[in-house]
């Protein structure tokens, strides 16, 4: 351990740490900066023993630390992991079996270090889009020889979406082309500085190849595990992330669980999103079956009704009528987001938020060239006004892509392309992940449109008004104008054009417009309260007898 690290470790600057050594009474000779690693580790364990010990009340326990490798595609982040595991968990499971369950655990100086499968930012931000903090160190790694470059700013970019730590491993130190200092430069360029220059962030150079650096690597995530003090309560309500699913066509749905807090035991009844079911089986990724997992451990799960996706959450619930009731209503939740409303960042949604204090728009930005990124990027942070800041997650060159919108989604943003074009595929995508993206060709318009959503804040706002109600009695399919609903109108009256909501029970089965309204095969304007009467919703063919439909106006709040 050098100096900066022991300062680090201990949250104070080398020189408040000199100051320190100096006041306890540790002997030392010449300067901090120029002790060995042996003579640091002297120090600290004499500054340990010297710290007088509070008793802890804490009910958390220390938790192993969770790693997800980051970077440029063939920049090694695949071998590294493999390196790492190979040469550590080899050692220790001679003639084991291992599984691919989506997370491996490798043991160092007696610790456990839990990494991810799946290398890459795009399943990074995919697990968090879904709502789990998995991740508690991002490993960033850049090839020596090739330096930073356009995927290693998006990963740095997602990393700090996500306010997680980053350790950069510079990668293939063995090729004579590798240079650490120019990486170092570049990343310094982008805020990311390295520690022997002065900066925050742990570097270390490594060889997937060679395997130089590796345990040294190893050390340095403990480090900063060490530093982050992750711990949670392993008596505390449960929850699990899921890593990985998979449909196994002996075992039914297979789900690999992250404990993230609690302990897992056979037995326990599950619920989440609109999966659940009874833990039957656990295993580990060694194969091993388990009767209890805690925390930091992945295990495959069986017994779940369905697969999940990656980033889902279960928890506990007491019995199975609560866990079916849960995703249940989970799933009638989708139902209504898909049918009904969508709930969408965009420019206009943010600006109506009435709260007071202040919003922040998180922009991602893809334009055509560097100095378009530039000037666009002044732009919008000029734009940013007192209630509403605009803070740019992330900027590129080149075409909007699956990371940007999975970014946005993550990080409830929005995209705004410059000459930025988009596949139909990740249009899709958008939609899906109820991400806006919007693409522009002339710079003053995007102004035009954000000036015009801040405006919007002071323009009047709407409140709902309901102007009658009405029972569906009977159903009929008309080819061409769909189904129309022969209803009783048992309040105020209902109005040919105006908005009408469908309620089945206490849900909301969609939204529209009156289309068309008829009494006795004529077409009327509207029908009171106690007539009966023929209603056709636009795009609102799932109507049946015994839906409630309310009729609505939007009027003006002064
Ligand atoms: P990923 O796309 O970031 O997962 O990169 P890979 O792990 O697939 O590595 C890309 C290429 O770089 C492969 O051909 C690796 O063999 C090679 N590679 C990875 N690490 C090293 C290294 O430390 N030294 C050398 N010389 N080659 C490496």
């Amino acid at each position: 351990m050098r100096v900066y690290q022991l300062a680090k470790k201990l949250k104070m600057s080398t020189k408040d740490l000199a100051d320190l050594v100096s006041k306890i009474g540790i002997e030392v000779k010449g300067p901090l900066g120029s002790l060995s690693s042996q003579e640091v580790r002297k120090i600290e364990q004499k500054l340990v023993a010297k710290r007088k010990r509070a008793p802890r009340k804490r009910k958390k326990v220390s938790r192993d630390p969770v790693v997800t490798f980051l970077g440029h595609v063939d920049h090694g982040k695949t071998s590294l992991l493999d390196a790492v595991r190979k040469t550590r968990v080899a050692e220790r499971e001679v003639g084991g079996i291992t599984q691919s369950i989506g997370a491996s655990e490798v043991m160092f100086q007696n610790k456990r270090i839990i990494f991810i499968d799946t290398p890459g930012h795009e399943a990074f931000t995919a697990m968090r889009a879904h709502g789990a903090r998995v991740t508690d160190i991002a490993v960033l790694v850049v090839a020596g020889d090739d330096g930073v470059m356009p995927q290693t700013i998006e990963a740095i970019d997602h990393a700090r979406a996500a306010k997680v730590p980053i350790v950069v491993a510079i990668n293939k130190i063995d090729l004579d082309g590798a240079d650490s200092d120019r990486v170092k430069q570049q990343l310094a360029k982008l805020g990311v500085s390295c520690e022997e220059w002065g900066g925050e962030t742990i570097c270390v150079e490594v060889s997937a190849v060679t395997g130089e650096g590796l345990d040294h690597f190893l050390e340095m995530i403990l480090l900063e595990a060490e530093m982050l003090e992750l711990g949670e309560n392993p008596e505390g309500d449960f929850q699990g992330v899921v890593i990985e699913g998979e449909m196994d066509r002996q075992k039914g749905p297979c789900c690999t669980l992250l404990v993230r807090e609690g302990t897992l035991r056979i037995g326990d009844m599950l619920v989440g999103d609109h999966i659940c079911g009874k833990v039957k089986a656990m295993t580990n990724w060694k194969g091993e079956r388990l009767k209890e997992a805690g925390l930091s451990t992945s295990v495959k799960v069986l017994g779940l009704s369905d697969v999940g996706r990656p980033g889902d959450i279960f928890r506990k619930v007491k019995d199975e009528k609560e866990a079916r009731r849960l995703a249940q209503q989970a799933l009638e939740e989708k139902r209504k987001k898909n049918l009904w409303k969508r709930e969408q960042v965009t420019l206009e949604t943010l600006y109506q938020e009435k709260e007071e204090e202040t919003k922040t728009l998180n922009v991602i930005i893809k334009t055509d060239t560097q100095g378009s990124l530039e000037a666009l990027g002044d732009v919008l942070k000029n734009l940013g006004s007192e209630n509403v800041g605009i803070n740019i997650t992330h900027g590129g060159i080149g075409e909007i892509n699956k990371s940007d919108i999975l970014l946005a989604s993550a990080s409830n943003g929005i995209v705004i392309g410059f000459n930025a074009e988009i596949t139909g595929e990740n249009r899709n995508l958008a939609k899906e992940e109820n991400v806006e993206v919007r693409q522009y060709r002339v710079i003053y318009e995007i102004m035009d449109d954000i000036k015009k959503a801040q405006e919007a804040l002071v323009e009047p706002k709407y409140e709902e008004v309901i102007i009658g109600k009405a029972e569906v009695r009977d159903t009929f399919r008309i080819p061409k104008s769909g189904v129309i609903a022969g209803s009783y109108v048992t309040e105020g009256k209902v109005v040919r054009g105006s908005k009408a909501r469908v309620l089945r029970g206490d849900e909301i089965l969609g939204e529209g417009t009156i289309s068309s309204l008829r009494r006795f095969e004529r077409d009327v304007s509207e029908v009171s309260v106690g007539l009966e009467c023929g209603v056709n919703i636009e795009g609102l063919n799932e109507i049946e007898k015994g839906d409630a439909i309310h009729i609505y106006e939007e009027r003006k709040v002064s």
